[in-house]
């Protein structure tokens, strides 16, 4: 397992990141993507701390340590260590992180227990199994296409998404481009697969594909989107920005232009099945709902303690009302939590004896989430209310002799919290909730799964696929066959036209 430092080290190779019309010469020392960069290696750096590594760390068959979310669980004890782990990880970020190193191993980590699936490369998925369990490479995913042409299936559009445009003895060329990868300026490899509500669909099947490709392959090229780290660096110190300025996972438009892939790094090739259908057939959905669900549960912890220290700080904590809004968080955070552990500890069967997070529960966290996050946003708007917006501009303000007794006596905050006390929890409140990092986040927490229809769809399909649809329409049927036109169809009510019609006394 790479530590911190070797992991800093394994993004000075040659990337090609583009930010603000500029090529990027190193990303782990320029101020657009040094802190996150930093927020990153600490996780690497976590696995070796003897403090930290047996929370997070475990043996793989093969007996070379690796995280425990990257190996594939046996049963329900090593699925609740593993969430755990991930658990751990996401609190070094207070739940702000998404795409941490682990939340790919959500697909690493079934390559190995269902290599089977990949037909023609079961090598490759066991061979990758293993290489991330050794390395514990970071690897952002990219399985969105571009905002265009969504009402047509994929191989109608040949200019602008991913697809085979060569084959060659040694592997495939593609060219194309993935709407955003998490991360991407930041990670080792580029995970490239499609989910989308259109099928890939009969005809051309150049897009059906599902490969890894390092960041630094000639080619490919990283277009950033604004970096709130950069702006919180240069609009004032961490005291202003405490979460943009280190926590900011840079989305980037990942534009392959004629990209060589060997075949060891394929997992489809034009094959519409397998890239339609890995999602839900190799256990990646079930594994990386765990992942976002108890990200996010450990998000609504700190959300919860936030809450709580504004009411206090503005002397409305005696409030009925507040207390009730209070009592909302820890209910939310609550729910997330019990579904994480519903997840982990009831199981479904795997591959290969191998466990996999329940996938009922996982549907409750994919539409609940992005419903919660905003309800949440609106409490703290409610109950925190002007004290987001009475602030001064910045920490230097504090440094300005002129103003300093003036935000001392007019900004401190209730039972002798000092004004700089005061701010400072302001602030981190706003960066959570509304700064550019706030309105990012909750974007990201409203299509983390999908969009919003599509993640109530798979909800139902799952129900009709596993048999919940017809447990509950055979529900309805038991209650429908006790009566008819004629009155109760069995003996255990009393038919009012026949008193004596009832057996039960
Ligand atoms: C902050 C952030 C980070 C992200 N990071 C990543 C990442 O790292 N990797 C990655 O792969 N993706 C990433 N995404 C993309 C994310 O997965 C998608 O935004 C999400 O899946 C929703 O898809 P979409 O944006 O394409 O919207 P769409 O799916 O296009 O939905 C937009 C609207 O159109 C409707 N619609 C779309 N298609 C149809 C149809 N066929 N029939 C009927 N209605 C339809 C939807 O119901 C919805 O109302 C990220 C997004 C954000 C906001």
């Amino acid at each position: 397992m790479m530590n911190g430092k070797e992991y800093l080290e394994s993004l000075r190779d040659g990337r090609v990141v583009f930010l603000n019309g500029e090529k990027i010469d190193d990303v782990t020392t320029h101020p657009a993507y040094q802190n996150s960069a930093r927020s990153i290696s600490q996780l690497y750096d976590a696995l070796h701390n003897p403090e930290t590594a047996p929370i997070l760390t475990t043996k793989t068959e093969e007996g070379h340590l690796t995280h425990k979310f990257f190996k594939a669980s046996k049963n329900a004890q090593e699925m609740i260590e593993a969430r755990d782990a991930i658990a751990e990880w996401s609190r070094m970020s207070f739940g702000f992180m998404g795409r941490t190193p682990d939340y790919k191993a959500a697909f690493t980590g079934s390559l190995g227990p269902f290599s089977d699936y990949y037909k023609g490369f079961e090598h490759n998925a066991k061979k990758w199994y293993t290489k991330a369990t050794k390395d514990v490479p970071f690897c952002n995913h990219t399985i969105i296409n571009p905002a265009m042409d969504r009402h047509k299936p994929l191989h109608e559009n040949k200019e602008v998404f991913v697809r085979a445009v060569e084959e060659r003895d040694d592997g495939i060329i593609v060219s194309g481009a993935k709407m955003v990868g998490t991360s991407a300026a930041l990670t080792n490899y580029n995970f490239v697969a499609n989910y989308s509500p259109v099928d890939l669909g009969e005809g051309d099947q150049s897009h059906a594909l599902i490969f890894f490709v390092p960041m630094n392959a000639p080619g490919l090229k990283m277009i950033s989107r604004q970096s709130y780290e950069q702006m919180a660096a240069m609009q004032g110190s961490p005291y202003d920005y405490p979460l943009s300025s280190r926590f900011d996972e840079n989305d980037a438009v990942i534009v392959l232009d004629n990209v060589f892939i060997p075949w060891e790094d394929v997992f489809a090739y034009k094959n519409v099945q397998i890239a339609n259908g890995f999602r839900a057939e190799t256990g990646w959905l079930n594994r990386y709902t765990l992942h976002g669900c108890t990200r996010f549960a450990v998000k609504l912890d700190f959300m919860a303690g936030l809450l709580m220290k504004a009411a206090e700080m503005a002397g409305t904590s005696q409030f009925r009302g507040v207390q009730a809004n209070i009592g909302e968080v820890i209910a939310w955070r609550n729910m997330f939590w019990a579904i994480s552990t519903a997840m982990a500890s009831d199981p479904l069967p795997g591959a290969n004896g191998t466990v996999l997070p329940n996938s009922t529960y996982a549907t409750a966290y994919r539409v609940f989430a992005p419903m919660v996050w905003p309800k949440v946003k609106l409490i703290f708007e409610q109950v925190v209310a002007g004290s987001l917006i009475q602030l001064p501009s910045s920490s230097k303000d504090f440094l300005n002799p002129e103003i300093r007794p003036y935000l001392d006596q007019y900004y401190k905050g209730s039972g002798g919290v000092t004004a700089e006390e005061r701010v400072k929890l302001m602030k981190l409140v706003w960066d959570a909730i509304g700064t550019e990092f706030g309105g990012r986040n909750e974007l990201y927490e409203i299509n983390y799964a999908g969009n919003h229809e599509n993640i109530r769809l798979e909800t139902l399909k799952f129900a009709d696929k596993n048999g919940q649809s017809a447990m509950f329409t055979s529900f309805v049927d038991a209650a429908m066959k006790d009566y008819d036109l004629s009155g109760w169809t069995n003996d255990k009510w009393i038919n009012a036209s026949n008193p004596k019609s009832s057996s039960l006394v």
